[in-house]
């Protein structure tokens, strides 16, 4: 007696096998038997004719890490098909970080993952662990944040690990390996992660390589005269060279600027691949992203933290310089092109949707004083979205970019959803299945390639075990699915829109999501 036979369905494994007419039996969290089920005997049958099973969908980037434990329903990922989402990519989060260190960091991080609750205590693994397991729509995995990992040890300051400091870190990422962490992730644009320098994140991941786990990276463009080679991609390459770590470069992309050349962007990677090197990488679907303005803005900006970095810019001398610095930065040309999607005051809320140049005109300020005084008057609880190309043809090249890179064997589905605001990146809503839906029938790939890259190749990559193909003695996690129907709705202008096509989302053998249906039970692991 199975507790649950879903039948008729086309069933696409998650192996890159050809979808094949199966029944699965599921039995408690686990899938009991898959064939022919017919004469067999079930708690509850799904009839799934006409409809696609496939491994529930693995999110390799979310900053959902708090959000997460506000709304544990998670409609917005589990209503996509997404049944496991890997947390605090880009090294940002608070795990592993005393508690007593932790405030200002959460004012810091707001902008990204606004708050968590009262009772959630990031000093290690074990006591993240206890907030999510069970108590979440979805499962959760979680990388060491290079961010927490620096910040327990010595704090928003500008040093590069040596030493008794050096030998702390790795000691406490070795622990926070062996209590679950997902791997090492680091974002070499945000602070205090940009305080390291190459030899650092060497010493680093030769734990995670000892530990055979994996080293993210949203790679370096600050503080690039510490790096090898000047950071981004043959930084990151030199340091799995030399600690022999897998490598997963986070969002790695063409954009509006690089459209068409994704040769261009793969050709270090492919030579690195070549010498034995282990890399994978990922990708949204979308042309632009989102972030904080604290990202603008060099190191020594960044020193001491959020409440330093306050009462700096509550002076108009230092917001003078600040405007002077960012005005020579090449970098920062376009910055008055961003839009503010999450504002952490409620006064401020009407400048929600509208780009840095238009609010800054409403206030009778230049754009980067705006912005410095955004940031002052939110505690840097404020966060904003790039503006997609305005020609239909770069946005078009850029996303048949995107599809090229997902035919890739080692390419796999990250939304980086910050699902912070009140104008959010759709991504949150759309990531999985603007892929999934229009992508793929536009561009015409395969449906078990698709799904593979965001089912079995995540799983293998991050070490999430008898999770990510259909198979007996596997974890239940499921989705059903129209592949005519199935789509996303969120735009940039309504990006709170759920997704269509997704009939059931089953998480370790409960239905978690059923279309129409509200509140079902929380059955998410922590994994
Ligand atoms: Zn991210």
């Amino acid at each position: 007696m199975f507790d649950l036979i879903i039948k008729n369905a086309l069933m696409v494994d998650g192996t890159g096998s050809s979808p094949i007419n199966k029944d699965i039996g599921i039995s408690k969290d686990k899938i009991s038997s898959i064939g022919n089920l017919s004469n067999a005997e079930s708690k509850k049958i799904i009839d799934a004719k006409g409809q696609i099973v496939s491994p529930g969908f693995i999110d390799t980037h979310s900053h959902a890490d708090f959000e997460i434990l506000r709304n544990p329903q998670h409609e917005y990922g589990i209503s996509q098909g997404v049944t496991t989402e890997i947390m605090s990519p880009d090294g940002i989060g608070l795990v592993p970080l005393s508690k007593s260190k932790s405030k200002d960091y959460m004012d810091y991080l707001s902008g990204i993952l606004g708050y968590p609750t009262d009772d959630f205590d990031g000093t290690t693994f074990e006591t993240a662990k206890v907030s999510y397991d069970k108590k979440c729509k979805i499962n959760v995995a979680m990388f060491a944040g290079h961010g927490p990992l620096r910040l327990d040890i010595c704090g928003m300051e500008d040093i590069p690990l040596r030493g008794d400091l050096l030998t702390q870190a790795k000691y406490n990422l070795e622990l926070a390996l062996e209590q679950g962490a997902s791997g090492l992730a680091t974002g070499l644009d945000y602070y205090p992660q940009s305080f390291s320098d190459t030899d650092e994140l060497i010493e680093l991941c030769k734990v995670v390589a000892k530990k055979n786990s994996i080293y993210s990276v949203h790679l370096r463009s600050h503080e690039k005269d510490r790096a090898f080679a000047n950071g981004g991609i043959l930084e990151a390459i030199e340091i799995s060279r030399k600690s022999g770590v897998s490598l997963h470069v986070e969002h790695y992309r063409t954009a509006e600027e690089t459209a068409g050349e994704i040769d261009k962007i793969l050709e270090p990677i492919d030579k690195a691949k070549n010498e034995g090197l282990n890399i994978t990488m990922e990708t949204y679907s979308y042309p632009v992203g989102c972030t904080v303005p604290i990202i603008f803005f060099p190191g020594s900006f960044h020193i001491g933290g959020t409440k330093k970095i306050i009462s700096n810019l509550s002076n108009q001398q230092t917001r003078d310089f600040w405007e002077k610095e960012l005005l020579e930065d090449p970098q920062r040309a376009g910055i008055e092109e961003i839009m503010w999607t999450s504002i952490g005051l409620k006064e401020w809320k009407d400048y929600v949707g509208l780009t840095v140049k238009d609010a800054a005109k409403k206030d009778g300020l230049s754009p980067i004083q705006h912005i410095l005084d955004m940031m002052y008057r939110t505690n840097l609880n404020c966060g904003f979205r790039g503006v997609p190309p305005s020609s239909v043809s770069i946005w078009r090249q850029v996303e048949e970019d995107i599809i090229e890179l997902m035919k890739r064997p080692d390419y796999m589905v990250g939304s980086d959803a910050v699902p912070t605001g009140q104008m959010i990146h759709p991504r949150s809503y759309g990531c999985f299945t603007r892929f999934l839906g229009r992508l793929r029938r536009r561009f015409n790939v395969p449906i078990e390639l698709m799904i593979n890259r965001m089912t079995k190749l995540p799983a293998e990559t991050f070490g999430l075990k008898n999770r990510g193909i259909l198979k007996e003695g596997y974890f239940a996690d499921l989705v059903i699915f129209d592949p005519n129907i199935v789509n996303d709705l969120a735009t940039f202008e309504d990006p709170e829109i759920l997704s269509v096509g997704i009939s059931q989302v089953l998480v370790n053998g409960k239905i978690s999501f059923e279309s129409g249906k509200d509140n079902l039970e929380l059955n998410g692991r922590f994994v």
